[in-house]
C-alpha cells in the first residue's frame, strides 16, 4: 500500500499551511507517519490520492452518520445550490431544520444555528454568563468543547482550581473564571461551588468523547443535575459530538438527566458546516435581537447547510431503529478486537454508545482523563499504523472516539475484526 503521493503532498502543505494541516489532530502527530490526503469519499470507504481505499471509521470527526455521498443527503444539497449559496436573510429551510431539531430533544424549546461546535458552546456559554449574571464557569478536565478562550484550559491533576490557558495566545486573565472538575467526579464539583458562589453554568459532554469514549455515569448526571439547581448555575450539555451519534433523542433520553442548553454538531449539518445551541424559551429570550446577548453569524443558517442537516436529520428520524443496528455492529467490532488482543495477552478496555465506539489499551476501567491518559499511547500508535496498512482508517488519537456509518456492513465489521487478528499478532510477535 503506497503513499507516496500523500508524502509530496504532505511535504508540498507544510510549506504553506503550519503544520500542513488545517486542523491540528489531522497531521498524525500523535500516531506518527504521514497524514493521508484524500480525493473521495464512497459510502463505507475513504479514496487517497495514491488510490488505496480504507474503511472509514472516522467519518469527518463524526458528521457522515449516513456514510460519504449518501444519496439523499447529496441531492438535496445539489438542489439547494442551484437556489443559490447564501442570501444573509431567513429561509423556511432554517425554520423547518429547527422545528426538526425542537422536536428530538425533550430539554428545547427553541434552537439558533451556528457554522461549528466552537461557535455553538462559545455562545452557549455567552448565554447562561448573560441569563444568570455570573462569570465563572466549570469544565471538566479531559472535555473539549471547541477552541474559543475560555474553554482552552489545561488539564488539571484532579483537584478543582482555578484554571490556566493551555494555549499562548489566550490571556490568563481569559481562563480565570473556567474552573475544572474532575469527569465522573462529584466531589470535585462540589469543591468549585465551595470556591466561587459565582458559577453561571457547568458544561460537561455527558458522554465524553474527547478523552476517548468516556460516558458520565447516571448518578453523576443527577448529581451535578441537583448541584446547579441548589446553586441557580445552568447545566450545559456539549453534544456536538454525541447528538444524533449515541442517541437519536440526545443523552439525556439515555439518562433522564436534562441540561438547561444544548449544544449540537457535527451530525446536525450532514457533512455540511453547521453547529447549534438550543434551551428552554425563558432563556432562549435572552438572546438578540429578543433579549441584551448578542451573537451573530453572516453564514450562520446557510441554506446549503441547511438543506444537508434537514436530508440527514430527517432520514434518521424516520429510520429510529437505524440507531440500534449502528450500536450492535459497534458492539460487535470493540468485542471482537478485545478478544483478537486477548488472544496476544494484550488488555483493552472497550465502550459504546450508539454509533460510537472507544477502546483503550489498558488494564483498568477508565473514568475520567486521567485514567484514559494511563493508557498504552505506543501500543496505541503502532496499532493504527499497522491497521491503516491494512485498509482499516481509525482516529490517528487514543483519546478519539471511533464511529460506525450505516455504510459500514457487518461483513466490513467481521473483516475488521480479523485483521486487527494479524495486526495483534505482529505485535505480540
Ligand atoms: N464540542 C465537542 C464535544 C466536540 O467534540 C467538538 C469538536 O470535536 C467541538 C465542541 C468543537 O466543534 P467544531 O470542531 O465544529 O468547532
Amino acid at each position: 500500500m503506497g503513499t507516496q503521493a500523500s508524502s509530496e503532498a504532505f511535504k508540498k502543505a507544510q510549506g504553506l499551511i503550519p503544520g500542513g494541516v488545517n486542523s491540528p489532530v489531522r497531521a498524525f502527530s500523535s500516531v506518527g507517519g504521514t497524514p493521508l490526503f484524500i480525493t473521495k469519499g464512497e459510502g463505507a470507504y475513504l479514496v487517497d490520492i495514491d488510490k488505496n481505499r480504507y474503511i472509514d471509521f472516522v467519518q469527518s470527526w463524526g458528521p457522515l452518520l449516513f456514510g460519504h455521498r449518501d444519496e439523499s443527503i447529496e441531492e438535496a444539497v445539489i438542489e439547494a445550490v442551484r437556489n443559490g449559496l447564501s442570501f444573509g436573510a431567513p429561509t423556511e429551510a432554517e425554520t423547518d431544520l429547527a422545528e426538526l431539531v425542537v422536536s428530538m430533544f425533550d430539554s428545547i424549546d427553541k434552537v439558533r444555528f451556528v457554522s461549528s461546535g466552537t461557535e455553538a458552546v462559545m455562545s452557549a456559554i455567552r448565554l447562561a454568563r448573560g441569563y444568570t449574571g455570573r462569570d465563572d464557569i466549570v469544565k471538566f478536565t479531559g472535555c473539549y468543547h471547541g477552541h474559543s478562550d475560555s474553554l482552552l484550559v489545561q488539564a488539571g491533576s484532579g483537584a478543582a482550581t482555578f484554571g490556566n490557558p493551555s494555549s499562548p495566545g489566550v490571556p490568563a486573565d481569559f481562563t480565570k473564571h473556567t474552573l475544572l472538575a474532575t469527569y465522573n467526579d462529584i466531589k470535585s464539583v462540589e469543591k468549585c461551588f465551595a470556591d466561587s458562589s459565582d458559577i453561571a453554568c457547568v458544561i460537561i459532554e455527558p458522554i465524553a468523547g474527547n478523552m476517548g469514549l468516556v460516558p458520565a455515569d447516571k448518578e453523576f448526571l443527577i448529581q451535578l443535575r441537583e448541584l446547579c439547581d441548589a446553586n441557580g448555575t445552568l447545566l450545559i450539555y456539549d453534544e456536538v459530538m454525541s447528538g444524533f451519534r449515541a442517541s437519536i433523542n440526545g443523552a439525556e433520553s439515555i439518562t433522564g438527566v436534562k441540561p438547561d442548553i444544548l449544544t449540537l454538531g457535527k451530525v446536525i449539518g450532514g457533512g455540511m458546516p453547521v453547529g447549534a445551541f438550543g434551551a428552554r424559551a425563558e432563556i432562549m429570550a435572552k438572546l438578540s435581537p429578543d433579549g441584551p446577548v448578542y451573537q451573530a453569524g453572516t453564514l450562520s443558517g446557510n441554506p446549503v447547510a441547511m438543506a444537508a442537516g434537514l436530508a440527514a436529520l430527517g432520514k434518521l428520524k424516520k429510520n429510529a431503529a437505524v440507531m440500534n443496528t449502528l450500536n450492535a455492529r459497534g458492539i460487535r467490532l470493540v468485542k471482537g478486537m478485545k478478544a483478537a488482543a486477548a488472544e496476544f495477552g494484550i488488555e483493552m478496555q472497550i465502550d459504546t454508545r450508539g454509533s460510537m465506539f472507544g477502546f483503550f489499551f489498558n488494564d483498568k476501567p477508565v473514568k475520567n482523563f486521567a485514567d484514559a491518559s494511563n493508557s498504552d499511547a505506543n501500543l496505541f500508535a503502532t496499532f493504527h499504523s499497522k491497521m491503516l496498512k491494512e485498509g482499516y482508517y481509525f482516529a490517528c488519537s487514543l483519546f478519539e472516539t471511533g464511529f460506525i456509518s450505516t455504510a459500514i456492513t457487518d461483513e466490513m465489521i467481521e473483516d475488521a475484526i480479523k485483521a486487527s487478528k494479524r495486526v495483534f499478532k505482529e505485535i505480540a510477535d
